[in-house]
């Protein structure tokens, strides 16, 4: 491959990393449920793909997990803010099958481990830094951000 990051293909470098893991351990797992940052990134078409999951799949079910109060109390009066998405009875994702790649990545770098040692295997370093450096090259903005300029061009 060349060393040249906007020589990458996206989609060539997104298959050839989701190849080198494996991501059973993580289904069904909740354990690192408070990195589900409110502020988590998406590129455009991650932020469709989810708004597409949420109309097509069982909204009323997404709806109320939006509706509640993601936020944990750190003591002393401060609150962290976790994602819109997360269900915080069980701790798991509503929007799963569609998670942005920030979220599938947990655990499979070394710059991300798993907080319970379940994975044995990172993806080599390599193919890591030239999935990040070209997703970079995607505009990437949170949810909510992606929603209100929708918003803004539907009217
Ligand atoms: S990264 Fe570790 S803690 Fe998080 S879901 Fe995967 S196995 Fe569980
Ligand atoms: S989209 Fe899902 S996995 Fe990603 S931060 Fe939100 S709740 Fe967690």
């Amino acid at each position: 491959m060349c060393s040249k990051t906007a020589d990458y293909n996206w989609e060539t470098v997104k298959t050839e990393f989701l190849k080198e893991i494996d991501l059973k351990p993580c289904d069904g797992c909740d354990s690192c449920y408070l990195r589900c940052d409110r502020d988590i990134p998406m590129t455009r078409e991650e932020f469709l793909n989810i708004r597409f999951y949420i109309q097509c799949e069982c909204h009323d079910d997404i709806c109320e997990i939006v509706c509640e109060d993601k936020r944990v109390d750190m003591g002393d009066g401060v609150y962290y803010q976790l994602c819109r998405f997360l269900d915080m009875k069980t701790h798991k994702c509503a929007v799963y099958p569609v998670r942005p790649l920030v979220c599938r990545i947990m655990g499979h770098v070394e710059w991300m481990p798993c907080p319970i040692d379940r994975i044995s295997r990172t993806a080599p370093a390599k193919i890591s830094l030239i999935l990040m450096k070209t997703y970079a090259l995607n505009e990437r903005k949170t949810y909510e951000e992606w929603e209100s300029m929708e918003n803004t061009h539907d009217r």
